[in-house]
């Protein structure tokens, strides 16, 4: 008899619950479209971005409104003095701002980047601006010899590797996964993965005790993207790479790590989604707007610098606006 009671008591408790918020429900005003959230040190832009479409590999210097990647409020405090940074991908993007903050850091850099000299030529001055030396390596990071040489250029000219920063990337959709062609699915695999493996063979014999690495992974290696399933596939298969390259390089003292980027203001996605879906970049996320460049690099600089990141290793980063 207690017991019954006592369950229509409980009941009743939860309906007086709901009556209450049913009661705020209907008194509140319908929610406004919400903005997109700024919680940086200067404002970002936030979609719709004018529609754009550009052919690959992407420029930067083409890409409206330009990528922020300088970091005006970010001060150096030495985190990688007297260090060398090899940067796939640094001509532009994500790396570009990598670089940039390295340099700040006091580093000299190195850059691997495919075709575009003008984005290369642009970053090598921001880098030098920052008072750091900065050596351009064009190469295909998809073909093993062409890692041998980027290695071999960089220690020529600054005796030494102390950061690998994996960043070089492929990607291109297609809305139907049978679509993907064998030379799509190459171009992807030999890019993003053999690129990166190839990368860390070939500098580790280079990098003394407590050198770092760091592989730019992705949102899309953790949830998938239905689009860009090859790529997908290659960014799940980096941060697998990471974590056991990180076991594997322990002896060594070599830290190994990732980055997972959500979306990010880079010619990245210009060159590879339709212009309509570029005006709408990274309004799906909590934050309503994709991340500038500038706002990932400062992982990497934890990541990289023995002052931040020394027991850090074979982790998985995610930069993704949000949950
Ligand atoms: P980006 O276009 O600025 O950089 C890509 C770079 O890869 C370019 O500099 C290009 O020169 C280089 N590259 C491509 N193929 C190459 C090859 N075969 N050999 C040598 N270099 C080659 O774009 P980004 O967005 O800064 O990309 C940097 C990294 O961030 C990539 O690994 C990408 O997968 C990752 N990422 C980007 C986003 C995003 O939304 N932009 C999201 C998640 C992850």
């Amino acid at each position: 008899m207690r017991m019954k009671s006592e369950i229509a008591g409980e009941a009743a408790k939860q309906r007086h619950i709901q009556r209450s918020i049913d009661a705020k429900d209907k008194s509140r005003p319908k929610a406004k479209q919400q903005r997109a959230m700024q919680a940086g040190a200067r404002n970002y832009p936030e979609p719709p971005f004018p529609e754009q479409h550009q052919p690959k590999p992407g420029h930067e210097w083409a890409i409206e409104p330009a990528p922020l990647y300088d970091a005006p409020y970010y001060l150096g405090s030495k985190k990688l003095d007297g260090k060398v940074a090899l940067i796939t991908g640094g001509d532009s993007g994500i790396g570009r701002s990598v670089a940039v903050l390295f340099a700040r850091e006091g580093a000299d850099i190195a850059i691997v980047y495919l075709a575009e000299d003008k984005d290369a030529q642009e970053t090598k001055e921001a880098v030098e601006k920052e008072g750091a030396s900065c050596v351009l390596v064009k190469a295909d990071v998809s073909k093993r010899e062409h890692c041998h040489r980027a290695v071999a250029e960089t220690v020529g000219k600054f005796g030494r590797i102390d950061v690998l920063v994996n960043n070089a990337a492929f990607q291109i959709h297609s809305q139907d996964f049978s679509e993907v062609t064998e030379e799509h699915f190459d171009t992807t695999l030999k890019t993003n993965l053999y690129g990166y493996f190839h990368m860390a063979q070939e500098a580790v014999p280079h990098m003394k005790p407590g050198s770092a690495i760091i592989n730019t992974g992705s949102v899309t290696g953790i949830e998938g993207s239905k689009a860009l399933v090859d790529y997908s596939m290659t960014k799940g298969g980096i941060h697998a790479f990471t974590r056991a390259l990180s076991g594997s390089l322990i002896g060594k003292g070599i830290r190994v790590n990732a980055v997972a980027p959500g979306p990010v203001w880079t010619p990245l996605n210009p060159a590879d989604k339709e212009a309509d879906d570029v005006a709408k970049f990274g309004a799906d996320t909590p934050m309503k707007r994709p991340a500038q460049p500038e706002e990932l690099a400062p992982a990497y600089v934890f990541l990289a610098s023995p002052h931040c990141s020394s027991y850090i290793t074979g982790e998985i980063l995610p930069v993704v606006g949000g949950y």
